[in-house]
C-alpha cells in the first residue's frame, strides 16, 4: 500500500474538521450545559447526540472483536461508500474498479463524485481474478470494490483472490460484507491487524433487522478511520438509533436466532424452487435472497405484482438476463410466493 498521506485528497489531509460543542467537552462529571445553544427541555431528545457514538462503538467493538478505534458508523453503509470517495478520490482526475455485476450503490456514488468506475465482468461462476482487476488500475485507481457475499449474485468472493489483492494494490480495497451473517465464510476483519489498506463494511440493515435506524459499519486501521470521521457530518447518527442499536446487541441472541431459522428456509426454498417449472436454475447462494433464472422474468414479475409479491426483477443487469433475485421471508410469506408460482403458467 502507498503511504496513506499520498491516497488521501490532499484537501481532506489538511482538513481541519469541524469542532462540535460535543466534542470540545466529553468529560463526564459536568451536570449543566449552556455550550450548545439547545433548549433544556424535553429531554432526552433536546440534547446533541455523541458525535463519536462511544457507547454504541465499546458494545460493537465487543461483539465484532476489534478495537473502538477501529470502527466508524455512518447513516447506512451508503454514507462510509461515499465518505470513501470523498477521502480518496479527486473528482474528475481519480478512478475506481469494481466487479460486474454487484451492489449498485458504488457505481451512483462515483457518478455523484465525478470519479471513473471501472468494472470487471465476474466469469461464469461469478468469481474473479485479482489478476484481471488489477490489470485495469492505474496510478489514479485510489479503490478496489469488492461486495462478498455479492449482491445480486448471493455468493462468496474467492477468498484467496480477496487476499491476493490486499497483498497487491497499492490503494484501498473495500470489502462489503453486508450479507456475511449469512455466509459460511468467516469475515475479513479477522485480517484488519495483516492489511492497512482494508476498509469492511458491515450494515444493521441485513441480519440485524435495523434497515429503518440506518446504521452502517466501517472497520479498518485507526488512520483510516480517523479521515473518514473529519469528513462525516459531526451528528452523523442520531440518538435514537444510537439508542435503539444498543437495545438490539442486548437481543444478540435473538438475531441469531432469526439468523437460523431464515438459513433453513433459504435451503427450503432453493430445493422448492427447483421443482417449478418457471424456475430453469438457481445459483448458489451464501446470503438471506437467492439469484434465479427463470423462464421469462419480466412476465412473472408482473404476474407476482397482480398478487402483491414483490420480488427484485434483475433482467436489466449484467449476466443476469432473465433472472428474480428473492429474498428470503417468513414461512407464510416464503409459502405464498411458492404458491403463486406453482399455479403461473
Ligand atoms: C443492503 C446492502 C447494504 C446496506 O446498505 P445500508 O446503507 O447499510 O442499508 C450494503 N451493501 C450491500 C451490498 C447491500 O446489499
Amino acid at each position: 500500500m502507498k503511504p496513506l498521506k499520498e491516497l488521501v485528497r490532499s484537501n481532506i489531509w489538511e482538513l481541519k474538521p469541524y469542532s462540535s460543542a460535543r466534542n470540545e467537552y466529553s468529560g463526564k462529571d459536568a451536570s449543566i450545559f449552556l455550550d450548545a445553544n439547545e433548549n433544556p427541555y424535553n429531554t432526552p431528545n433536546n440534547r446533541y447526540p455523541d458525535p463519536l457514538q462511544k457507547e454504541l462503538k465499546d458494545t460493537i467493538a465487543n461483539i465484532k472483536n476489534v478495537q473502538p478505534e477501529q470502527i466508524f458508523l455512518g447513516n447506512g453503509s451508503d454514507e462510509a461508500i461515499d465518505i470513501a470517495f470523498r477521502a480518496f478520490c479527486k473528482p474528475g482526475i481519480d478512478n475506481v474498479v469494481a466487479i460486474e455485476p454487484t451492489y449498485g450503490m458504488y457505481k451512483v456514488c462515483a457518478d455523484i463524485n465525478d470519479i471513473a468506475y471501472r468494472t470487471v465482468i465476474l466469469d461464469k461462476d461469478f468469481q474473479f481474478k485479482a489478476n484481471d482487476l488489477l490489470k485495469e488500475a492505474d496510478e489514479n485507481t485510489k479503490l478496489i470494490f469488492l461486495c462478498s457475499p455479492n449482491n445480486p449474485t448471493g455468493n462468496n468472493l474467492n477468498c484467496q483472490e480477496i487476499i491476493n489483492l490486499l497483498q497487491t494494490f497499492q490503494g484501498i480495497v473495500i470489502v462489503d460484507e453486508a450479507y456475511i451473517d449469512f455466509s459460511d465464510q468467516k469475515s475479513f476483519l479477522t485480517c484488519l491487524h495483516e492489511y492497512p489498506n482494508l476498509v469492511v463494511l458491515q450494515t444493521f440493515s441485513k441480519a440485524w433487522g435495523c434497515a429503518a435506524i440506518r446504521l452502517g459499519m466501517a472497520f479498518s486501521n485507526p488512520e483510516v478511520i480517523g479521515i473518514f470521521n473529519k469528513i462525516k457530518y459531526p451528528y452523523n447518527i442520531n440518538r435514537l438509533t444510537q439508542q435503539e442499536a444498543i437495545q438490539m446487541t442486548h437481543k444478540y441472541h435473538e438475531v441469531k436466532q432469526w439468523i437460523q431459522t431464515l438459513l433453513e428456509e433459504r435451503t427450503r426454498m432453493v430445493k422448492e424452487f427447483k421443482k417449478l417449472s418457471c424456475c430453469l436454475h438457481v445459483y448458489p447462494t451464501d446470503a438471506n435472497f437467492f439469484l434465479t433464472n427463470v423462464t421469462d422474468a419480466k412476465r412473472i414479475y408482473d404476474y407476482l405484482v397482480d398478487k402483491g409479491i414483490i420480488v427484485r426483477s434483475r433482467n436489466n443487469i449484467t449476466l443476469c438476463k432473465n433472472c428474480l433475485r428473492i429474498t428470503i421471508g417468513t414461512r407464510p410469506e416464503n409459502d405464498a410466493l411458492l404458491e403463486a408460482l406453482k399455479s403461473y403458467r
